[in-house]
């Protein structure tokens, strides 16, 4: 694909949603990033039913911390794989009272030292919550980056690396969210909805469904 195919899709994706947001629900860096350890293969809709309840009680990394992993647990045992997620938020914590002041790091290297934490959820709180123009890379965005072709690639690590060098400089903060709610809603995993595309006449898939 070309470069200027690609300014065209995101400047389409930009008129359509001028300020696109994570659908996960939070009010500071810290609930992001609990959020964001939780959703791992579950949906935003499960987590932000369980954050609705756990952050009214508690939401600083002291507060999760004192309930402890089987006080946490209730709040979040609908959202997939609990038991661990549970371990992982209350050693973060445990990690962010004693290493780090009860802030949030901003480098990628602090967070993905946290228990949970991998280079996606980095990247989605450098992004989200810092402003960094990090490539949070999921499975939409890796779909959509393959099949439009903006930025194709075998692996995660490379779909990112490439979205960074081709996605024009412009467009780089909220890319990630246009290819997430892009993914999630259009380009669908089995059927994309191509005939409702707003990017059909500049996508390269070969095999699109009217
Ligand atoms: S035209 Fe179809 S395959 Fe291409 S981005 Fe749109 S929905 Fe996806």
């Amino acid at each position: 694909m070309n470069k200027e195919k690609r300014t065209l899709i995101f400047q389409r994706f930009s008129q359509e949603n001028p300020s696109p947001k994570t659908e996960l629900e939070y009010s500071n860096p810290f609930e992001l990033l609990i959020a964001v350890i939780l959703s791992a293969q579950a949906t935003d809709v499960s987590v932000n039913k369980a954050t609705r309840k756990l952050y009214p009680v508690a939401n600083t990394p002291e507060a999760i911390y004192a309930l402890g992993v089987e006080g946490l647990k209730p709040y979040i045992k609908t959202i997939g794989l609990f038991n661990s997620k549970a371990e992982n938020v209350i050693k973060t914590c445990k990690a962010l009272v004693e290493q780090h002041n009860s802030t949030i790091p901003e480098t990628r290297e602090a967070l993905e030292a946290l228990p949970g934490v991998g280079r996606k959820t980095a990247n989605v709180v450098l992004n989200t919550a810092f402003g960094q123009p990090t490539m949070a890379v999921d499975t939409h965005i890796f779909r959509v980056s393959n099949r439009t072709k903006i930025a194709p690639g075998k692996t995660v690590l490379e779909v990112e690396k490439k979205l960074l060098k081709f996605v024009p400089k412009e467009f780089l903060i909220d890319a990630h969210h246009w290819l997430i709610l892009h993914g999630r809603y259009t380009c669908l995993a089995r059927k994309p909805r191509c005939g409702s595309c707003i990017i059909e006449d500049l996508c390269e898939y070969k095999d699109k469904v009217e």
